[in-house]
Formats: C-alpha cells, structure tokens, sequence
C-alpha cells in the first residue's frame, strides 16, 4: 500500500549507498495496536500524531503503508561480536524507512525494528517482543532527557502477532529515530569488499551528516576518524558518570554520530561497582561496567583499520596516523570524564585526588550511584546525612567531605547534572511486566517521571529508592 497523505521520507541512504542497502518490506501485522506514541518527537519531526493513530499512520509506523518517495531497506552491516568478527550481521530484523528533513535541513533516519525478517535475518525470525521494544522506549527516552546524546523512540505498535521466545509473547514493532543508523560495523563491511569509491562514498555521507567540520580540514578522513573519536569519547564518558552499562558494545552497535544506540541488555547501576555486569550472555565480563572505556577504545581501533585506505597514500603512513590517533582517546576520554565529575561535584577544579578518593570511597562502601550523587547536593546545601547515610565507612566520608565543601561547591548547578530519577531496573521490570499483561499505566507514569529527571517532585520518593533486597541481582537479555 502507499500512503495519500503529505508525509513524505527521503531515500538519501538507499540512493547513494546502494551497495549497503538492500530493498525490503516489513511483514504484515495481523492486528495493529499502538501502544505508546511520542507526541513531542512526532511534532518534532513534522508528523501530525492525529495521523499517525489512523490505520494508515499506524501502517507507517509498521511497515505495512510506505509513504511516497520511501524505499524501505535493510542496512548491511558487518562487526566484532564479543571481539569475534562477523562479514555479514545487517539488519535481520530491522528496516530503514527513510529520512525525515527537519528545518535546517537536517535528516533523520526513520528505522523499524521487529519488522520481519530480511535477507540479513540468519536463523532469527525477524520479530520483536513487546516487552523489550517497551524497554528500549522508555530507556532512551530517559537517556535523552538526561541529556545524553541516543537514537529516540516514536512508537512501540503491538502487531498481534505472537512470537516464540522461551514462552510466546506478543510482538510489537519499535519506530525509532536516529541522527543515523551508521555504524563502525558498516564501515567494516565496505572494507571487506575492497571497494575503496563504496568506502570513500560511506565515509563522505558520515561526514556531511555528523562530521561536517572535517570536510574542511587538510586531511578529511583524518579529521573524520578524530571526530568520531572525539563524540565517542564524550558520550562514554556520560555513560560512566550517570552509572549506565550498555551491555553489548560490538562494533556495530557503535554509531558514527556518536548516539548511544541499541538497548538491549543494558542497565543502570545501583551499587558503584566497576565490575558491573548485567547481561545473562557476558560471562568474561568483556562490557562490564568499568571497561567501557577500554572497550570503546578497541571499537575505534577497529574503525581505523576500516577507514585505512583513507588515512593515507599508503598502508604504512596510515598505520602510522591512525596509530598516532589513536592514542589520543585515553585524553580525551579522561578530559570529558573528569570536566564532569567536576560538574556532578559542583565544582570548577578540583586536585585529582579528590575525585580518585571518591571513586575508591563509593567502590568500597558499595553506595547507590544516584542517590549518592543526589546526596551530595543536599549535602553542599549543608545536609550531610542524605549522602553520609548511604556509606559504611563514616569516618572516610567525614574526612572526604570536608575536604570537598572546602571547595564550596555549588549546589544548584549539581542538582541539574546529578539526576534524582534514572530507569532503575525494578521500577523498569515491573512497569513492563504489567504491559505484557496488557496494563500500560506503570509504563506510562515512568515514563512522565524520567522526562524530567533533575527535578525532584512530591510523590515520587518510590522512583528515587534503590530496588529493596529481595529484588536480588539483576540480569539482562539480549535479542528478545
Ligand atoms: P543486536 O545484538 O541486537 O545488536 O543484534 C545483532 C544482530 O542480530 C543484528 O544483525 C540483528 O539484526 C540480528 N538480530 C537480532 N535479533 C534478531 C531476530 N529476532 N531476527 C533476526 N535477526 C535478529
Ligand atoms: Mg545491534
Ligand atoms: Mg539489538
């Protein structure tokens, strides 16, 4: 079918990658319900959000109805899983509709998943349960409104469809947005056919969409490559300061943008615990929570190796840039990490062993990260026992506090970068279970507390508590 209505979605990708982009449709759905919409991100984007509740808005946001100029397709991308290397994972059980143009001529990428299966699909069935396209909702929709850079999501639409996991579950399709779907993992796949005009095409629309100061530098690719360096540096440093553990950063769930993307087994700490795990197939730890600096780091050292032929005239010089490169991440990882302790302590400096005895007295008491954060915002306000309260070791937190007040940090400012309000992993896990069961109440109450999560509100003492004990430990799924 193709939608008579005015919205209409460029084809940019699909017409000038051809090579990475293969023409697919979604799968019909038997029943179509829309069970969450983004009124806000459809404005946003020009779509009215009356329309897109009628069958054929719904349509668009399945699939099913195409609007015209579109040509949905499945994005071939390759990529390191767990340090292995995959030629060919691309999207299996995703598809880009197109780009949306805003107003200063910007696109977004449209992009469905749980859309059926493609050619990329392997053994998978190409669908999405409801639970986990709830989830990935209402945790990016937190992230952005905690302010850190992250596809968006539009609409989770239940398709009526039951789909076979280790129970039946009801499927649902996920319209998410992002600033593109590029990924380290797609430049790894140009490499690997040896076309150097496919990888320098690639490399051209990163950089007009999302690096386009490069363009401009005396050597693009270069620029480029540091660019994205620069962005991944920034948001991994945001990971680690809000205590968030993306859970699976293969190489292809690492955007050029520099948008956090795919939630699949990700969580939130509670305990500071750098050894952080949560997903049930993590057994060595590889993305724990501690590590996802190193990790990013190894990713980009992957990038580089796929964007060689670009670096330089030959292998041995671009070696030696990438390599040169590369060893800038650690700074700038550090620099965009330590600038935000220093935010999150409100301070504007501070001597680096303030923040070092920090970090080793919330390891050692195990405190909760946010309430902890949070705490210290009373206590720069003069209430020390939110915070005190949280450590066993009161005597290292006298000591250390003094020393911090002594700084005179400023609390307001605090209170706007340390959140009272975070997707903490009972208050996810319940409001998607009674989803499952049909009750959306839960989803949608959390889903009104975590936009806006610096501003602490009467009533909801229960969305700022830890998870009680008998929560017990935390464990995660991917691909469900
Ligand atoms: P992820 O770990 O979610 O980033 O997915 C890794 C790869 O597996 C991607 O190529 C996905 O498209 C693919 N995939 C995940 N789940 C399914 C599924 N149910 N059916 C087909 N492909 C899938
Ligand atoms: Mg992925
Ligand atoms: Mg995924």
């Amino acid at each position: 079918t193709s939608a008579s209505t005015t919205t209409s979605l460029g084809s940019r990708y699909a017409t000038e990658l051809p090579d990475l982009a293969l023409p697919w449709q979604a799968a019909e759905t038997p029943e179509p319900r829309l069970l969450l919409l983004n009124k806000a991100l459809a404005a946003d984007l020009g779509l009215d959000p009356a329309w897109l509740h009628t069958d054929e808005g719904i349509g668009m946001l399945t699939g099913t109805v195409v609007p015209p100029g579109a040509t949905p397709v499945a994005q071939a991308y390759a990529g390191h899983q767990f340090g292995g290397y995959s030629p060919r994972l691309g999207d299996g059980r995703a598809l880009l509709m197109g780009e949306v143009t805003g107003p200063g001529g910007e696109l977004r990428d449209l992009h469905l998943k749980g859309s059926g299966r493609t050619p990329f699909s392997r053994g998978g069935d190409g669908f999405a349960a409801v639970g986990p396209m709830l989830r990935e909702y209402v945790v990016s929709e937190a992230m952005n409104a905690l302010g850190i850079p992250t596809t968006r999501s539009l609409a989770v639409v239940a398709t009526g469809r039951p789909v076979r996991r280790e129970a039946v579950l009801p499927g649902a399709v996920l319209a998410r947005v992002a600033s593109s779907h590029l990924r380290v993992g797609t430049f790894q796949y140009a490499r690997s056919t040896g076309d150097t005009d496919l990888l320098r095409r690639l490399a051209d629309h990163a950089i007009a969409r999302h690096h386009p100061a490069a363009a401009d530098a005396e050597t693009p690719y270069v620029a480029f490559f540091e660019s994205v360096m620069q962005a991944q540096a920034e948001l991994v440093a945001q990971w680690m300061l809000i205590g968030f553990v993306h859970g699976v950063m293969n190489t292809d769930n690492m955007t050029i943008s520099g948008e956090t993307i795919d939630y699949g087994p990700c969580a939130f700490i509670d305990a500071f615990d750098p050894a952080t795990v949560f997903s049930s197939i993590d057994e060595q730890g590889r993305y724990a929570f501690g590590n996802q600096p190193i990790v990013a780091g190894w990713n980009l050292a992957r990038f580089a190796e796929s964007i060689l032929p670009l670096l330089a005239d030959t292998e041995e010089a671009a070696v030696e840039v990438a390599t040169a490169s590369l060893q800038t991440f650690r700074d700038r990882y550090s620099a965009a990490w330590t600038a935000g302790m220093h935010a999150k302590l409100g301070v504007a400096h501070a001597p680096e062993e303030l923040v070092s005895d920090l970090v080793a007295l919330m390891r050692d008491n195990h405190v909760d990260h946010t309430s902890f954060f949070r705490g210290l915002g009373a206590a720069a306000r003069g209430d020390l026992e939110p915070a005190r309260a949280l450590v066993l070791d009161l005597a290292a937190f006298d000591a250390w506090s003094e020393r911090w007040l002594a700084l005179s940090p400023d609390a307001d400012a605090m209170d706007r970068v340390n959140p009272a309000y975070v997707p903490r992993n009972h208050l996810v896990e319940q409001a998607l279970t009674a989803a499952t069961s049909g009750d959306l109440g839960p989803v949608e109450r959390l889903l009104e507390v975590l936009a806006a999560p610096y501003d602490v509100r009467p009533g909801l003492e229960d969305y700022a508590e830890p998870a009680p004990d008998s929560f017990g430990r935390y464990t995660t799924f991917c691909g469900t």
